[in-house]
């Protein structure tokens, strides 16, 4: 039986052409990307399209379209053995993060993919980006099973894990890194599958549980030289949020001046869910290394361990979203759940 692969069209650079008026790029439709690669009618697969109305470029993109993408999954989730969704760059790492966690027991590959250049342009990388994503979509094992079953961002002949990438680069086709995961697959003369860390799930007729209410009330602080009382009782004590990622220095260290802990001990006495998650591209929070760190701890701070903060910010969005015990949010976020961090 052949498979049947959704391309899922969100906008982004990779469907962008110039207009003749003012240069800028603008969004054109699906079935001109197809003409632009002829390729993928030579796949055995059977490729349907679903294009979003109105398509954007992803510096524009909110939950909500979470929400319509993960709406979209569940939906057609029998009709398809994958899904490609094709999305701007600039927030991809940010989308497939929230993804991961959304569709909770996937059993089915769902990648995005995009390129640096539009696809009409003779240098694109978006040919070679999409026909790789398709081609892991509908690869199957020798059991007949997805060899992909999680969100996943194919780039640049790499398949890396969603929740576990970042855009590095503006403007190499190397555009995503997962510094601290290993790849799923590359694409050389074959696509190599790295099985050892490919996650399956323990039972591939378990059904898909898809969250969409998700609880948005979370700032991102990024600690600096500098930084004032001021600023950082804003973003951490305001009463409109619940949770602040707090990008520390390496192993997730911080000020070590008293007014700098006081105001994390006010937060946490607001009932602030706090979550620390380091600056660095490579490595992992550990509190317990450095004083600043232990401080960090002892005011109630959570570790983020190895985790994104792309990745912070989808689980702190669907763990709200299920429950309003800060708790169990606290407890949940030290857990591993799709992957996201080691530990
Ligand atoms: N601004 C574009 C976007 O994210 C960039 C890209 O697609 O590469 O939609």
């Amino acid at each position: 039986m052949t498979s049947a692969i959704l391309i899922i069209y969100t906008g982004g650079t990779i469907g962008m052409k110039q207009d003749p008026v003012d240069g800028a790029l603008r969004p054109f439709d699906f079935s001109q990307i197809q003409e632009e690669v002829p390729e993928l009618k030579k796949f055995a697969v059977r490729i349907d399209s679903y294009t979003f109305d109105p398509l954007i470029d992803s510096s524009d993109v909110e939950p909500s379209l979470w929400t319509r993408l993960a709406g979209l999954i569940r939906n057609r989730y029998d009709e398809y053995d994958g899904f490609v969704i094709l999305h701007g760059t600039d927030t991809m790492a940010y989308s497939a993060s929230a993804l991961s966690f959304m569709l909770e027991g996937l059993a089915k590959p769902v990648i995005f993919t995009g390129s640096q250049l539009p696809i009409g342009v003779p240098r694109t990388d978006g040919k070679e980006n999409l026909i790789s994503a398709v081609e892991i979509a509908a690869a199957k094992d020798a059991d007949g099973h997805p060899m992909v079953p999680e969100v996943s961002i194919c780039f640049d002949a790499r398949l890396l894990r969603g929740n576990r990438t970042s855009k590095l680069s503006a403007e190499e086709f190397h555009a995503f890194r997962s510094i601290n995961f290993p790849a799923l697959a590359e694409a050389g003369v074959n696509i190599r599958y790295n099985r050892r860390v490919i996650r399956c799930p323990a039972d591939w007729e378990q059904p898909l549980t898809v969250h969409t209410q998700l609880d948005t009330r979370v700032s991102i602080l990024k600690i600096h030289p500098g930084i004032t009382p001021e600023v950082m009782r804003i973003f951490l004590c305001a009463p409109e949020i619940r949770a602040v990622i707090i990008e520390t220095y390496g192993s997730g260290n911080a000020i070590s001046k008293p007014w700098f802990i006081d105001i994390i001990r006010e937060a946490g006495a607001l009932g602030k869910i706090l979550l620390n998650v380091t600056q660095c591209n490579s490595g992992s929070v550990n509190m317990d290394l450095y004083a600043t760190g232990k401080s960090l701890k002892e005011a109630g701070v959570v570790s983020g361990y190895d985790s994104t903060t792309e990745a912070a910010l989808g689980k702190l969005f669907v763990l709200m979203g299920l429950s309003d015990d800060n708790a169990w949010v606290k407890t949940q976020l030290q857990e591993d759940l799709c992957g996201e961090i080691s530990k």
